[in-house]
């Protein structure tokens, strides 16, 4: 190849080195992003890039990217910053595929992440939280969120990420806030809010209900124990007196016992205990029901010897049974009767399932099918209520001593141990979670409003990528129980609704819930608290009539009706043409989107919603403080640039986890160089191109003509994934064709054009057409992507006026696509491929310095051997001359040219010294010179 820095050309008679083209640009070899950054934003800032690319973009198709907000309490981390730029990428691709991109980023500000920091600081400076006035935490609430938000959007703003920024939306400002209340207000009013007792995943330290997003599951050692349900009534003759047996790890729900299960087609045995071992709290003599399959698992746990097997049931059998509770006599003396519930499996324990209709979400729904009362045994705090007899006041985590004594006492204690298991803790304060009976607001999802039903069938209408996302969001939201939206908080905006005091039944009424919306869009939810009922209520209604409700609204709910206060509120196209975020959303912001909007406007309010993955170490780690390997993006923007942090998102696959680290940004960084160097290569390349150098593709070389045939197919790559929102291998494919097709091929080939041809030779002004079209397509292609650097490549030619971001990806004429060429070429590099091994030898054994002094023959079957003129062969093999005659199989043979070197090509050729004037130049760079047109010789 020839290798533009030391093409000097130093001769002994003349110095022809101004005479040849060499590539000259003032666009820099190292990119210096972190320095080269700031200032470009600031240049987009005054030109107001995103009010030009608005005002050009009037009147076409409108794209909607509904941006799900991240939470405004904290630095931004990668994962954050990889969403965001995935949507921003997503959002230029569109602008530039000729539509009208309006991007309005936003915030979840109300919650008890920013609450419990509140309360954190309070702690730290031993304050009462109790003891402030709900309006000044509230206050405080306020401008931690205000704070961050601020932070964020600066850091959101480095990256690149453009957009509506200061016309962001928020939950908490007080449209929002008055919006996310009539959101609830419609679900008043159609029907689907209601009021129930029900367990919940309850926090006894944050004293309230957890979503299923705040949970995390974590190892905790539970005391277990086995306990006997003496029968007093059983279809089966015989069997009063023995015992069914029930095995828990929460002893501690057992005064909240109301019922027991069993599975229909399970055998249950009913054994006689003959002896027992010492300690064993099984008596010889007893009569039990334990499931067959369980019960040498029972004699182990039990201590016990030896045993009579004396019948076998089925579960089906002893339906309807009914039991004594095991503390029968000392306040639990209600009936226990034996269901069948499809669950219950012989993995472990008894077969039989104690059932506390306040404690589980299985147990509820078995109490509501057989009309069973929900006990409300539990406060809020975790302790049992005044009412539970025997264990009032004490904490569930420390009932288990008193529960195990008092069962003793009564009899009902046959085995007691510890099992340590997977359990739910509590994603903010790590503690374990119980199941709590409490009064919740829920949204119903079978109820006449058929939520669930228009969920599915809107997740069935909705476009997916990947694809598997659909299965997932459609398992959760077919197996989901009614909506829990309440919680017992301060920091959001409340439910806000009043019940009636005499019949316990909540108000409905529209101008009710008018009155609290206009109140809310002026004053925020404040309002709520710091007016009086009667506000609200309205005339002839007496306060004291209703309760106030000051429940306020899981904040998924309040993500979840975005859609209706930055779309439909500021007029923009519902529903949206995509969410995009990481793929936990499935059972976060996507299904709380998806069942707000079902429940208030029958449809989903996406057409498409892509996921992406977690972002990993280098080993796939999690990241984290205690590993030491995490990745903060403003330190890779500070010390890299914000280009390389896009280019890693863009190099990856987004549709799986991906990894990030100091070795795979260096190879990105080394990716970038690569890019970075093609363009300036074109650049170089370019230096004075003028329209009047045009060739048009007709008339181009058949070389020329491919590489606009891989032009167009990139096109149609880009245009494919803006369609389909499936990125996911095109910013491969434009690496690819940068260093395979143009960097190690086409460039290298038309470099002894460009460098040499006389600047009006057709070979030469095509490849700069070529080249101008290349320039114009990577720029804009890269664009979305490396935002500053094809900025800078785009205005290095164009002017500091003009951006990159105000122009499209160019229109490519259908001319370009030649699937025939494109075959044909593709042969022709493999052909190639035989000759340069043997170019590759022959510098390898010092015989030729460049390709340049050597010649090639070629010997090809008929089928190939008439592809190429033997000329075209010398250009594309870059070699002095070539031959090509017919063979049986393709070979290739180089050898040493003939001839002397050209002094200003470098080319070894017989008829250098055939120009008297010029006695050290070919016949080609003779005429060059000659000419006039290349500079001073
Ligand atoms: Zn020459």
């Amino acid at each position: 190849m020839t290798d533009s820095t030391s093409q000097t050309g130093a001769a002994a008679g003349r110095d022809y080195r101004s005479t040849v083209f060499l590539p000259n640009t003032a666009f820099p070899m190292r990119g210096d992003l972190p320095k080269k950054e700031p200032a470009m934003l600031a240049r987009w800032e005054a030109m107001d890039l995103w009010g030009m690319l608005r005002a050009k973009s009037k009147g076409r198709t409108p794209f909607i990217l509904h941006d799900g907000p991240p939470y405004a309490n904290g630095n931004l981390h990668i994962g954050t910053a990889l969403n965001k730029i995935l949507k921003d990428v997503v959002n230029r691709a569109r602008q530039m595929g000729g539509y009208d991109a309006n991007y309005i980023p936003g915030w979840d500000c109300h919650g008890l992440p920013i609450e419990w920091k509140i309360e954190e600081q309070y702690r730290a400076d031993k304050r009462d939280k109790d003891a402030v006035p709900v309006l000044d935490f509230r206050a405080e609430c306020r401008a931690y969120a205000a704070h961050w938000m601020g932070v964020q959007e600066a850091e959101f703003r480095r990256l690149g990420v453009l957009g509506d920024w200061p016309n962001r939306y928020a939950t908490m400002d007080l449209p929002s806030e008055a919006a996310i209340s009539a959101e609830i207000g419609r679900f008043l009013m159609n029907g689907a809010l209601y009021r129930g007792l029900r367990p919940v995943m309850w926090s006894p330290v944050e004293k309230t209900a957890l979503a299923e997003a705040e949970i995390e599951y974590h190892d905790h050692t539970s005391h277990t124990v086995t306990v006997r349900f003496p029968i007093v009534e059983c279809p089966v003759a015989g069997l009063t007196g023995a015992a069914i047996l029930i095995w828990t790890t929460t002893p501690w729900t057992m005064p909240g016992n109301r019922a027991i299960a069993l599975g229909e087609d399970i055998d249950y045995a009913v054994v006689r205990i003959d002896s027992v071992k010492e300690g064993s709290l099984a008596v010889p003599g007893e009569r039990v029901l334990v499931a067959l399959a369980l019960l040498p698992q029972f004699c182990e746990t039990a201590g016990v010897e030896t045993h009579h097997l004396l019948h076998l049931h089925k579960g089906v059998e002893l339906l309807g049974t009914v039991c004594a509770h095991p503390m029968r006599g000392r306040g639990y003396d209600h009936n226990v009767v034996v269901y069948s519930a499809e669950y219950v499996t012989t993995e472990a324990g008894t077969g039989f399932v104690h059932i506390a209709p306040g404690h589980g979400e299985e147990d509820f729904e078995l109490g509501r099918l057989h009309g069973i009362e929900v006990p409300d045994t539990v406060g809020e705090d975790g302790t049992f209520n005044a009412w539970v007899p025997h264990f009032a006041g004490l904490h569930v985590y420390r009932a288990a001593d008193a529960v195990c004594a008092a069962l003793r006492e009564a009899g009902g204690l046959m085995a007691r141990g510890r099992l340590v298991h997977s359990y739910p803790h509590s994603w903010r304060s790590k503690a374990p979670l119980i199941f709590r009976a409490t009064p919740q607001w829920f949204i119903r999802m079978d109820g006449p409003e058929a939520i669930r039903a228009k969920a599915l069938q809107a997740i069935a209408d909705t476009v997916f990528v990947p694809d598997q996302g659909r299965r997932r969001i459609g398992a959760m939201v077919a197996s989901r129980p009614d909506w829990c939206i309440s919680r017992q908080r301060a920091w959001g905006v409340p439910i806000a609704v009043f019940v009636e005091r005499a019949s316990g039944q909540v108000l409905r009424d529209q101008a009710v819930i008018d009155r609290i919306t206009d109140a809310f869009r002026t004053e925020g939810a404040d309002a709520w608290y710091s007016s009086p009922a009667a506000r609200f209520l309205g005339e002839g209604r007496d306060p004291a009539a209703y309760e106030q409700v000051f429940d306020i609204v899981d904040v998924w709910f309040e993500s979840g009706s975005t859609h209706a206060f930055v779309l439909e509120a500021r007029g923009l196209p519902w529903p949206a043409d995509l969410y995009l975020e990481g793929s936990d959303q499935h059972r976060g912001w996507f299904h709380s989107s998806l069942l707000e909007s079902v429940g208030t406007r029958g449809v989903a309010p996406f057409k498409a919603v892509l996921t992406h993955g977690f972002v990993m170490d280098e080993q796939g780690r999690k990241m984290s403080k205690s590993l030491g390997n995490v990745v903060a993006p403003d330190e890779v923007t500070s010390t890299l640039g914000a280009d390389i942090l896009r280019l890693w998102v863009m190099s990856s696959d987004t549709s799986e986890d991906m990894r990030i680290g100091r070795e795979i940004l260096k190879q990105t960084a080394e990716l970038y160089r690569r890019l970075r160097n093609t363009l300036r290569w074109l650049l170089g390349a370019l230096e004075g191109f003028s329209a009047a150098e045009q060739v048009a593709e007709a008339d181009m070389p058949e070389l020329e003509r491919w590489v606009l045939h891989r032009v167009a197919e990139i096109d149609a790559q880009i245009r494919g994934a803006v369609e389909s929102h499936d990125w996911t291998g095109v910013y491969a494919a434009i690496h690819g064709f940068c260093s395979a097709d143009l960097s190690a091929f086409y460039f290298d080939i038309r470099k002894d054009a460009l460098y040499c041809d006389r600047p009006d030779s057709l070979r030469r002004r095509a490849a700069r057409t070529v080249l101008d079209h290349l320039h114009r397509c990577l720029c804009t292609w890269l664009a979305p992507v490396l935002v500053f650097t094809a900025e800078e490549a785009w205005t290095a030619r164009f002017g500091a006026d003009d951006s990159v971001h105000l122009h499209d990806f160019p229109t490519i004429p259908a001319a370009w696509h030649d699937p025939a060429l494109g075959a044909k070429w593709a042969e022709i590099r493999e052909l190639r491929r035989l000759a340069t091994t043997e170019l590759e030898a022959m510098r390898g054994e010092k015989r030729i310095g460049s390709s340049n002094q050597a010649v090639v023959t070629l010997a090809l079957p008929d089928a190939q051997a008439g592809l190429l003129s033997s000329g075209a062969w010398a250009d594309i093999l870059i070699v002095a001359g070539a031959t090509v005659h017919t063979a049986v199989t393709a070979s290739a043979h180089a050898a040493v040219a003939p001839g002397s070197k050209c002094e200003r090509c470098w080319k070894v050729l017989p008829e250098v010294g055939q120009t008297p004037a010029h006695p050290m130049l070919c016949l080609r760079c003779a005429d060059a010179v000659e000419s006039g047109l290349v500079g001073a010789a």
